[in-house]
């Protein structure tokens, strides 16, 4: 622990105490700097390795990203940035390196002056570099946003056409994604293409200015995305089908919390409600049957398929247990249902071989010198470790299935009393 009294700065000096924040602040740069020097590091001496092996060109670092990110706690994602940020330092942005070093320029804006120049070939970027780090001063007192526009205006007076083309291309990269809100709530996000964004606002809000029927405009607009999305009204229940997991205690009238797989906890009374409408609806019944409904001894650990792919009931339950990629911090949504042992090397298509992953964690899974395999660490939850190139070893538990239940309660007991009672709703 860091030992406050032992740290030479004087506790009862307000001024020591501020300037010891700054210091350590510039420490944090100076320690990103270093972090990205080995990083590029990492990357020149494998990259080496590979090569000499004899690896085609475009083999070469696969799931190097995905390494960085496990050595810095982070997503998968992340890891990319980490890695492209590093090598652009390094290899084209010295007067930004440097800065960074000196602390005149956080991880962060450094990072943005990467981004903004990323679309510039190395000669253009190496004059963004000079014109907004060389003189360190004019750093000073800058924050995110402005960093950022004056970088993207230098690119754009360097390059024109670059910037306009890194604007096209990044319409591919429109997307929707959901993230839990507080209250019960969440954030629906969508990225868009500028027009198109603002041609959808544009109509929300046309609806809400003529709309007098005592809602606010934030709800009109809010109503109405519901509405002409999935076409019906946005009071009327929705009929597709929502994952929920709960406790028997729940379901009959307790007050733990229910879950959502990949959104979060939902109150009781809520569940309770999803519930006496899902019961009403053929095919959701036709789900939990699917789900829970095993001849012979009824263990659902035991569940287990002949099929190198994993049937959908038990994708289900292994959704149900791992509620988010199992990856360490990556946090994406669940897209493969994967062999924790591959298929090719017998692992069985089965509840404990099985984890759940997104889509880029079963790609940088499949890269050279990388190992999964189920362990133990007595909680009762199932634990993976994956062993990286380097030898470096990061362990995966599953959440507690439900929220305040203890660490160590079987998740299938849980699921087993969902089985049991879905005519008690
Ligand atoms: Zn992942």
């Amino acid at each position: 622990m860091f030992d406050l009294v032992g740290s030479g700065v004087d506790l009862s000096d307000e001024a020591a105490l501020v300037t010891g924040i700054t210091e350590l602040e510039r420490a944090k740069s100076r320690a990103a700097a270093l972090q990205a020097r080995l990083t590029a590091q990492l990357a020149t001496v494998r990259h080496d390795a590979e090569a000499a092996a004899g690896l085609p060109a475009a083999r070469r670092g696969r799931g190097l990203a995905a390494e960085v990110a496990l050595a810095r706690y982070d997503s998968p994602h992340s890891g990319n940035r980490h890695l492209g940020f590093a090598q652009a330092l390094i290899n084209e942005m010295p007067h930004t390196l440097a800065a960074l070093e000196s602390g005149a320029l956080s991880e962060w804006r450094a990072t943005l002056l990467v981004r903004e120049s990323a679309c510039l070939d190395v000669a253009d970027r190496r004059a963004l570099d000079a014109e907004m780090c060389a003189d360190v001063a004019g750093l000073a007192g800058r924050g995110n946003k402005r960093i950022a526009a004056e970088a993207k205006a230098i690119a754009y007076r360097l390059d024109p056409h670059a910037v306009v083309d890194r604007a096209v291309r990044a319409e591919k990269d429109r997307r929707v994604s959901i993230r839990p809100a507080p209250d019960n709530m969440v954030y629906l996000s969508a990225l868009l293409p500028m027009v198109k964004g603002v041609s959808v606002y544009a109509a929300l809000r046309r609806e809400a200015d003529s709309c007098g029927d005592g809602r606010s405009r934030g709800q009109v607009m809010a109503d109405t995305l519901i509405e002409r999305i999935t076409g019906r009204p946005a009071e009327v229940p929705e009929p597709i089908a929502v994952s929920l997991v709960l406790s028997d205690d729940t379901l009959t009238g307790g007050t733990g919390p229910a879950l959502i797989p990949g959104v979060g906890p939902v109150p009781a009374t809520i569940a309770r409600g999803l519930i006496t409408n899902a019961v009403t609806d053929p095919a959701s019944r036709a789900t939990l049957r699917n789900l829970y409904a095993r001849p012979g001894s009824g263990a659902l650990v035991a569940m287990q398929s002949r099929s190198r792919l994993f049937p959908k009931a038990l994708a289900m339950l292994i959704g149900f247990r791992d509620q988010q990629c199992r990856t360490p911090y990556c946090d994406a949504e669940i897209r493969h249902t994967d062999h924790i042992r591959p298929a090719a090397d017998d692992g069985p298509t089965s509840y404990p071989n099985g984890d759940g992953l997104c889509e880029a964690c079963n790609y940088n899974k499949q890269a050279p010198r990388w190992r999964v395999r189920v362990t133990t660490t007595g909680t009762g939850r199932h634990t993976t470790v994956t062993t990286t190139p380097t030898g470096h070893s990061y362990l995966s538990t599953a959440p507690p299935i439900l929220p305040g239940s203890p660490p160590d309660g079987p998740m299938e007991a849980a699921l087993r009393n969902l089985l049991r009672k879905p005519a008690a709703a």
